[in-house]
């Protein structure tokens, strides 16, 4: 056995003002065995054994090699005494080598049999990977294989006989000169030092590549990524790329779908979008809004009637169902529905067939259901205001639309969007908002959502002169709350909050206090006193 005689913890320099390690003149970085542990694991997930094996080995190789080259340049007599690079692995940290057989040859090299003790590799694979099938100990390998052929300056190869990491005792391992080497193990084991084979993969990765980025920009022609606006929704924030996702997945598949959301956020926009993604886009994407009929109406509408079934039908009249087929009928506001109703639409859903009033032959319809609402469901049901039969049908996907004011980032986007819109419309030149404009969007709660805005931009662009939006041109409810503190900015104490809300509240009613007060609900005797209790001196 060899005995070490170069302590090379010495070689390492550690500056500290810089805070930067290094060996040889050469900056060291440090990584756990965990670390690369998990590096070798995402490279076999993601190329194979083959590429992470061949990618491994090279590395270990390039760095190997490098250290020699580094060490003859600096410290040609360090060098001889490392010698096989036993003690740099020891160094590194990924393993120990101890000689256990070295035989001279002629040309002054070696034959070196040594075992890698404590090897990283072999850790770390059996711990991601459990025993394998071959030796591992790649990166190990690599290096001495670059090392010894650096320092010999003949290509010399180090492989493993045994390994740890595939059930042996010991990891051991052999280095030759490659002329020393039979025939069959270089056969077998040079692929994994070569570009070649490094380059069968880059190929193939690259093919890879090239048909993602195809059917990327086939995605791309159908939604346009670049605006985040995909069929007029604008999905920015993280909350509804959620909802654009699920809506996709959705229209992969033929249940009945319920929209549930807040007045205005854009549920019939996303029940459209279910439908033109869907195997039933060439169909009809027939929308009813079942709170604008009387029950007797919404039935006529809904399954169409027959001549003489009752007064003023002067004809047969076809209904939605009818209208819709082959294609998706969206029932919004699904919510007012009457009991006796919600019984109706259960039994075509149950029976996908309809019967028009005042008829007794039953059609057959092929139809898909989205309905909507902005109530809460669950709770009509355990009311017993909706019928859970009815409700459990429909509900087989649930889509549940944020209000506005939980996704921020969609509403300057979104405003953008109708002022092009509108501005197109009005033949207008109006192309921007200008930053206080804006500042009052943001800061609005908009409690009518998406329509509210697309209605305030509306209005802004018909009122502008000028070639953007400014705050003068917003509707009232927006001009008045630039003092008010936004939850945004940060969370202050409830009173102090009053107080700035009364101060704001003050300004904007030029500090007239009764009509502030009339405005807050509140007494004038109550204003005063909140005004003594805020020390406010007006
Ligand atoms: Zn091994």
């Amino acid at each position: 056995m060899k005995i070490h005689k170069i302590d090379l913890r010495d070689y390492i320099d550690f500056t500290e003002t810089e805070k930067i390690m290094s060996v040889t003149g050469e900056r060291l970085l440090m990584f756990d065995a965990m670390t690369l542990g998990l590096l070798r694991r995402e490279l076999i997930e993601m190329f194979g054994v083959f590429g992470a094996r061949n990618v491994l080995t090279r590395f270990g190789y390039a760095h190997g090699y490098r250290i020699g080259e580094t060490l003859r340049a600096q410290d040609p007599e360090a060098l001889e005494v490392l010698c096989a690079g036993a003690s740099h692995h020891l160094l590194y940290g990924a393993t120990c080598t101890v000689d256990i057989d070295r035989k001279y040859l002629p040309n002054g090299n070696f034959i070196i049999k040594c075992e890698l003790i404590n090897s990283y590799e072999a850790e770390q694979h059996l711990l991601h990977f459990g025993i394998a099938e071959e030796a591992i100990c790649w990166t190990i390998t690599g290096f001495a294989s670059g090392f010894e052929s650096s320092r010999t300056g003949m290509e010399t190869y180090c492989f493993e006989t045994e390994c740890v990491g595939k059930g042996d005792p010991h990891c051991i391992m052999l280095s030759k000169p490659k002329d020393e080497w039979d025939e069959a193990t270089l056969a077998e084991q040079l692929p994994f030092y070569g570009i070649s084979s490094a380059n069968a993969l880059l190929n193939e990765i690259s093919d890879k590549l090239h048909k993602t980025q195809e059917s990327l920009k086939q995605c791309r022609s159908k939604y346009d990524f670049n605006n985040d606006f995909f069929h007029g929704i604008i999905a920015r924030s993280k909350k509804m790329q959620n909802i654009i996702d699920i809506a996709k997945r959705s229209s992969q598949v033929d249940s009945s779908v319920v929209v549930t959301g807040e007045s205005g956020v854009g549920k019939e926009v996303i029940s459209r979008f279910i439908h033109d993604d869907s195997s039933r886009s060439k169909k009809p994407f027939i929308a009813v809004n079942c709170g604008a009929f009387s029950d007797t109406l919404l039935e006529s509408e809904l399954f169409g009637h027959v001549k003489g079934s009752f007064t003023g039908a002067n004809r047969d009249h076809m209904g939605l169902f009818e209208a819709a087929n082959g294609g998706t009928l969206f029932l919004d506001e699904i919510g007012e529905t009457s009991l006796p109703m919600q019984i109706k639409l259960l039994r075509v859903l149950q029976e996908k067939e309809i019967r028009r009033v005042g008829d007794n032959i039953p059609r057959k319809i092929d139809v898909r259901i989205i309905a909507a609402t902005n109530k809460n469901l669950t709770q009509e049901v355990a009311d017993g205001n909706f019928r859970k039969d009815l409700y459990y049908r429909l509900r087989v996907i649930e889509i549940d639309i944020p209000p506005l004011r939980d996704r921020p980032e969609d509403i300057l986007p979104l405003a953008h969007v109708f002022l092009k819109a509108s501005s197109k419309r009005m033949n207008k030149t109006v192309t921007g908002i200008n930053s206080e404009a804006a500042k009052a969007i943001m800061g609005y709660e908009w409690p009518g959502n998406v329509r509210e805005l697309q209605n305030a931009i509306e209005r802004a662009v018909a009122f502008s002169d000028e070639n953007w939006i400014c705050k003068d041109n917003l509707p009232s409810e927006l001009q008045n709350r630039a003092h008010i503190p936004t939850i945004a900015s940060s969370i202050i104490p409830m009173q102090e909050m009053e107080k700035q809300y009364l101060l704001a509240a003050l300004e904007v009613m030029n500090n007239d206090k009764q009509a502030t007060a009339d405005k807050l609900k509140i007494g004038l005797s109550t204003m005063y006193k909140k005004l003594k209790d805020y020390n406010i001196d007006l």
